[in-house]
């Protein structure tokens, strides 16, 4: 019998969706968090609908439409000639009962996951417990744990890594990262003054091109947010200065009012993938595994598809015992790392050519490329399947089962 617990490395998103996912079938569960508490950051604010499908199941889709926007359209904007592109959600309305994308910021879906999961007994998240070693055998990992009350070691069946891009158990696993990260890094601003005001016809979710100073426009409930381009040579400690903070709102919204800040962050923007997503017993998820650039709305969104995806999995191994562990790893790897490089980073990587491209005639035609599908309801239907990460799960499949030689 397995009896030992699975051990969770990171309380973020991630680690929680498949804690409550396996806690919820009876299995137990020890989630290790080195912080205070579960992620606090507004960071991520969009849920896709193959989210929002996945997460039925598990009540947290009604939990998140009570709270959260929905966004039917998708606009493509130019910062000098306004809008180019307008992506009608509601023609998915035959494939998915959430044809919008849910806004929302990733520390309320946190919030909710974390009441539920605390809510039970086979479950016990250690707040202030960093991991910081790891060893495994056949049937097991031990872990060794940082804690308030010193360092001790913990016992499970599997350990599983969802502690974020700078990932310790990826480290251990001595995985390499590979990709690249981008020279600009984004500043994230937030306000409750309206952004409609000063940019008439917003949608909730805007892709603004311009070769310098590039605009993602987001609504969540109670503000918009605003992602803007940090140069090289200005330090982080300089772009998060009130004077550019204003300086950045006056100049994406053309005006010289004062804004209310109720969040600012740089944004180091990567694109990597883990060359390997498991080892005997321990394996990797969300931004552990992969990290991509926030034009998209996709590194939360697929953290929660491998989370689901790899419960399934847990799920058969303890139903048989311990059967089949390598077989059901190796064809995790296999779907997540062909989703993360084949759809996350292609779709990406085309909105941030779009939204940056320095070279006018190259932009102007990736432009007209994004008007023309965005008009025509068949390839707009093909694209927002891509994007909303349905296609990637048609594909794919979630959790499929190893195919037996
Ligand atoms: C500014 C910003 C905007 C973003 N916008 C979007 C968006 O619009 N859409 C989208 O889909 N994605 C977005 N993302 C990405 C999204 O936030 C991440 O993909 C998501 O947080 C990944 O979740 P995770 O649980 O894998 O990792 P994390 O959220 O990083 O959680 C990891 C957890 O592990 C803990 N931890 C780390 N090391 C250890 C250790 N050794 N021991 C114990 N605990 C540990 C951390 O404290 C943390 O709580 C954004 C990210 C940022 C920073």
């Amino acid at each position: 019998m397995l009896k030992e617990p699975v051990i969770i490395a990171g309380a973020g998103p991630v680690g929680l969706t498949i804690a409550e996912a396996l806690s919820q079938k009876g299995i137990d569960v020890i989630v290790l968090e080195k912080d205070d508490l579960p992620g606090k950051e507004w960071r991520a604010s969009t849920f896709h609908a193959a989210t929002m499908e996945l997460l039925e199941p598990f009540g947290i889709a009604d939990e998140l439409l009570k709270v959260g926007l929905k966004a039917d359209h998708i606009h493509y904007r130019d910062r000098k000639t306004g809008l180019y592109a307008d992506f009608d959600c509601n023609l998915l309305k035959n494939d998915t009962k959430y044809p919008f994308r849910l806004q929302c910021p990733q520390s309320t879906y946190v919030q909710i996951v974390y009441a539920k999961i605390t809510e039970r007994d086979n479950i016990e998240v250690r707040l202030n417990s960093k991991l910081v070693d790891i060893e495994q055998d056949d049937v097991g990992v031990t872990a060794t744990v940082e804690g308030p009350d010193g360092t001790y070691k913990l016992r499970g069946s599997f350990l599983l890594g969802a502690d974020g891009g700078r990932s310790t158990v990826r480290h251990l696993l001595n995985f390499k990262f590979e990709g690249y990260t981008l020279e600009e890094r984004f500043l994230l601003v937030g306000t409750t003054r309206p952004f409609d005001q000063y940019l008439p016809d917003l949608a909730y979710v805007n892709y603004v091109s311009d070769p310098e100073e590039f605009l993602f426009i987001l609504r969540v409930p109670g503000a918009w947010r605003l992602l803007w381009p940090v140069p090289p040579h200005i330090s982080d400690e300089e772009a998060l200065s009130e004077a550019n903070v204003q300086k950045t709102f006056q100049a994406a919204l053309n005006t010289t009012d004062t804004f209310p800040v109720v969040e600012h962050m740089i944004y180091h923007v990567h694109q990597r993938v883990a060359e390997k997503f498991y080892k005997g017993r321990v394996v990797l998820l969300g931004d552990a595994a992969h990290v991509n650039s926030p034009l998209g709305g996709l590194g939360l969104n697929s953290g929660i598809h491998d989370a689901i995806d790899l419960s399934h999995r847990m799920l058969r191994i303890f139903g048989e015992n311990g059967q089949n562990v390598d077989a059901e790893f190796e064809t995790y790897a296999q779907a997540r790392r062909a989703v993360a490089l084949k759809y996350v980073r292609s779709i990406s990587e085309k909105n941030t050519k779009v939204m940056t491209e320095k070279k006018e005639e190259e932009r102007l035609q990736l432009q007209r490329e994004m008007a023309e599908t965005a008009a025509d309801p068949q390839k707009a239907h093909q694209w927002l399947l891509n994007s909303s990460l349905l296609l990637s799960v048609r594909d794919q499949g979630i959790g499929k089962a190893p195919q037996v030689s």
